[in-house]
């Protein structure tokens, strides 16, 4: 569950993370009073789950009222990367001197958490990653110890930041890698983390992912699940409580298991054709009868448009082919295998296409 900056930047401050004074919104005017309220020059900041806003023209200084206007009202409806910019976030205009980067992720393959911390910020990460690993101090963090005082002192001075940032960038390390745990993040990223040109380090940037399976624990994360952006169908699938993902493609795909749908999107996609959704439905580990009373009891509920292929598999596979094969028909195939399904389906796909 990806945060928007400036529900990071809120985040943070709750960690007492410094960040620049500032306020959302979703309206010009809006816009400017936040401005007048925090004094010239300001920030406008688009605000989209994509990163890169400031080479697309998304990030702009303002030195008074006129200019507010001039980018808020440029900003706001803006389409970034396929993102459109319903709210803007006016912050404080800081002096930089330098850009560092910091951030706190699962290293799934090291199965441990994973700091990084860098000199070169403001640039895209995988960028020095590729151009100059070595400019990229990492460290792993045991999950039973945490980030110790020792530890994150050696790490700073491996990363070569300037003297100057060494103690406000230890500061808020400690902050971070606490509020990376306690808020069930699986990503804290600060890009920049500034020096400013009087000697202080803050955050200037927020990315923050949260554990979207930790919502029990934060009731507060309520409000990050309402401001997902969601397309017609997601929103709706949202609204039944159900895991569905839009895609571009033509094939539906509907599984019962998380697991069994992403396979299926998979093999879709190998045989050449390009899934339309990922559905999750329940009843993962169900005997192969119930499934099958299941679909014959939705084709009494609704009229088929599309065709379907299905491919049954599992305990008591053979019962339920038995109770599906009546109800066989051009618009209803049933397939051995998920490969002869997958190819039967994109077959299908690119007729009506046709
Ligand atoms: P991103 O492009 O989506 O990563 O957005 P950022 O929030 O990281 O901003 C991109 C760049 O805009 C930063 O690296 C800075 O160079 C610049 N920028 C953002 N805020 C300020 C500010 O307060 N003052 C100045 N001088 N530059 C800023
Ligand atoms: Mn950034």
């Amino acid at each position: 569950m990806d945060l928007y900056e400036y529900q990071g930047k809120q985040l943070f401050a709750r960690y007492d993370i410094p960040v620049s004074a500032g306020g959302a919104a979703d309206t010009v005017d809006d816009a400017v009073a936040v401005a007048e309220r925090i004094g010239y020059p300001v920030v406008v900041k688009a605000q989209v789950h994509v990163g890169g806003r400031g080479k697309a023209g998304g990030i702009q200084l303002a030195a008074d009222a006129d200019a507010c206007r001039r980018h808020a009202t440029a900003i706001l409806g803006m389409d970034i990367k396929g993102h459109t910019v319903g709210r803007v976030w006016i912050e404080q205009a800081s002096d930089i001197a330098r850009e560092y980067y910091a951030s706190f992720t699962l290293d799934r393959s090291a199965k441990t958490h994973l700091g990084m911390l860098s000199a070169q910020g403001g640039v895209e990460i995988e960028e020095v990653a590729a151009t100059n690993p070595d400019a990229i101090a990492r460290i792993h963090v045991d999950p039973v110890d945490g980030l110790t005082a020792t530890q994150c002192e050696e790490w700073v001075s491996a990363a070569g930041l300037d003297d100057e940032a060494r103690d406000g960038t230890i500061d808020i390390l400690t902050k971070l890698w606490r509020c990376y745990e306690d808020a069930d993040a699986d990503l804290v990223e600060i890009n920049p983390l500034i020096l400013t040109t009087d000697g202080v380090v803050r955050a200037l940037d927020a990315k923050v992912s949260l554990d979207a399976n930790s919502v029990f624990r934060h009731a507060d994360y309520k409000e990050y699940e309402d401001t997902q952006p969601r397309d017609a169908r997601e929103e709706e699938a949202y609204r039944k409580g159900l895991q569905y993902v839009g895609l571009d493609g033509t094939v539906g795909v509907i599984a019962n298991g998380a697991g069994l749908a992403m396979s299926t999107v998979d093999v879709v996609t190998e045989v050449g054709g390009q899934p339309a959704n990922f559905l999750d439905i329940f009843g993962g580990i169900t005997k192969g009868e119930e499934v099958a009373n299941g679909i014959v009891q939705a084709l009494e509920r609704v009229a088929i448009d599309a065709p379907i292929v299905i491919r049954l598999d599992g305990t008591n596979a053979d019962e339920g082919r038995a109770i599906l094969e009546p109800h066989r028909s051009e618009k209803l195939r049933l397939e051995p295998t998920m490969l002869d399904a997958a190819r039967a389906a994109v077959e299908l796909a690119e007729m009506s296409a046709r």
